[in-house]
């Protein structure tokens, strides 16, 4: 498994900077082309790898117009190309949800998954409405890097210990040397990324040789419930990652505070130019409106919320050898809905960045992770199974008569649903309810189980949800 490094360039010189931002241009037509052809869902069916994309391209002479060195197109050809099928696989993931909504007939969903995973959706009107739905056509947004291949790049340390990465220019055998903040050479194939006049360096590294992934995992099941100012809470009740919610605040805050400091200024900026007062227009635009700082602060915050969730899962991961959670890799629908909304943009942020924590530690240190469903986990009491008043931070079981902290009686409840014979990863949401109600009627009106086959009897005996089912 691999993880992404970052090197930043130091103290470049802008005349370096924009011969590099000017490849870059040139590249970001080389993908717009690779969309532009290929980017439809029509192009993904024709199964076209990019190696034979290069071999057209070298054929019909398309490549001769971008005048880039030929290993840079042809590894942003690949790169492209790369993007495109990760478009795809996100919309297969939504579809093989519609799939799963629409038929519960078994034979019927193998054969549309299969037909799904080999590209096949044409065949079927069904999958190829959801593929048109669920796979837009996608755009090249990408104007700003250059992908170096591993053989293309070397990197030397100077007299004074500064490290120095040499990457191809747009000349031949006219190397450009960017000088590094840091002091560890980047490996393998490159990704620099050209932001407000500085270099990032892009890089991967094998995840087995970092420390933290000699860490063991440890022995037990544990339920854990994604929260917000908490980064996870267990089913031991340890909250984990506290200092997340006020991280978050403060930056929504902050935020706020800026864009309401920025549009003020642009609206000065604005009435000036009107007066006819460009250069007092263009001074704001320039030192008070860029957008330098603004994207580094923003880098920066990014990267402690993500310590603040990789160091919360490491330490469930400490004592549990399996662990169970909300399936956080469901999408939003749509982006439009998140709208300019700082709070709501930062929720389904940390959502993504959890999910990815979960399944990179989990994996690194050989610890299991079991999405589950988890529809009313929160609402629901974790020892009568009943639904409580939820008020704040508590919610509160009348039958019990016991006010639990909410995030820890969601996780035992998330634990439990590892275990769950009724309840499955892609049950709808009215369904669980269903089940959740009728497991406490039952309950009330002491009626026996209504299945009662051996299999079923064996699992509700072993799981520790048992006693709403057979007291
Ligand atoms: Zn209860």
């Amino acid at each position: 498994m691999k993880v992404t490094r970052i090197a930043y360039s130091s103290r470049m010189n802008p005349g370096k900077y924009a011969a590099l931002a000017e490849q870059a241009r040139r590249l970001g037509w080389v993908r717009s082309e690779v969309w532009q052809r290929h980017g439809s869902i029509n192009g993904v069916g024709a199964g076209l790898t990019d190696r034979q994309v290069r071999d057209r391209w070298l054929a019909d002479g398309t490549h001769v117009r971008f005048a880039v060195l030929a290993n840079a197109w042809k590894e942003t050809v690949r790169d492209a190309m790369a993007d495109i099928a990760a478009n795809v696989a996100a919309a297969k993931v939504d579809v093989r949800r519609a799939i799963i909504r629409r038929t519960s007939a078994p034979v019927e969903r193998k054969r549309m998954f299969t037909a799904l995973k080999a590209d096949q959706w044409a065949i079927d009107p069904f999958l190829s409405r959801q593929m048109r739905k669920h796979c837009k056509r996608g755009h090249n947004r990408t104007h700003d890097q250059i992908i170096v291949r591993a053989d293309q790049h070397n990197s030397v340390t100077d007299a004074r210990g500064r490290l120095w990465l040499a990457v191809p220019g747009l000349e031949r055998r006219k190397m450009v040397k960017i000088p590094l903040s840091s002091a560890v050479a980047p490996t393998g194939t490159l990704r620099l990324i050209l932001r407000g006049g500085r270099v990032e360096v892009h890089y991967q590294v094998d995840a087995s040789q970092m420390r933290s992934s000699q860490r063991p995992c440890g022995q037990r099941a544990i339920g854990v419930d994604k929260g917000y100012t908490e980064a996870l809470t267990d089913s031991d009740g340890t909250h984990h990652g506290t200092r997340l919610g006020q991280l978050l605040s403060s930056e929504s805050d902050r935020l706020k505070e800026r864009n309401r400091r920025r549009a003020k200024l642009r609206s000065i900026a604005n009435t000036a130019a009107l007066r006819g007062d460009h250069a007092k227009a263009h001074r704001i635009k320039a030192n008070n409106l860029g957008t330098v700082k603004r994207d580094r602060q923003a880098a920066r915050h990014r990267a402690r919320v993500r310590t603040e969730i990789f160091t919360a899962v490491h330490e469930v991961v400490d004592k549990a050898a399996t662990v169970i959670a909300e399936d956080l890799t469901k999408r939003f629908t749509g982006r439009k809905t998140l709208g300019k909304n700082v709070n709501r943009r930062l929720a389904a942020w940390t959502k993504g960045v959890t999910a990815e924590a979960l399944t990179n530690v989990s994996e690194r240190r050989g610890s299991a992770l079991v999405p589950v469903n988890a529809a009313y986990t929160s609402q629901t009491c974790h020892q009568c199974g009943r639904f409580g008043r939820r008020s704040g931070d508590r919610l509160h079981c009348t039958r019990c008569g016991v006010v639990w902290q909410a995030d820890v009686n969601a996780a035992i409840n998330i634990l439990h649903r590892a275990g769950d014979p009724d309840i499955a990863l892609h049950t709808p949401h009215h369904a669980v309810k269903q089940i959740l109600q009728d497991r406490t009627d039952r309950h009330r009106t002491r009626l026996p189980v209504q299945d009662s086959s051996p299999a079923t009897a064996e699992r509700r005996a072993n799981h520790p949800n048992r006693s709403t089912m057979s007291k």
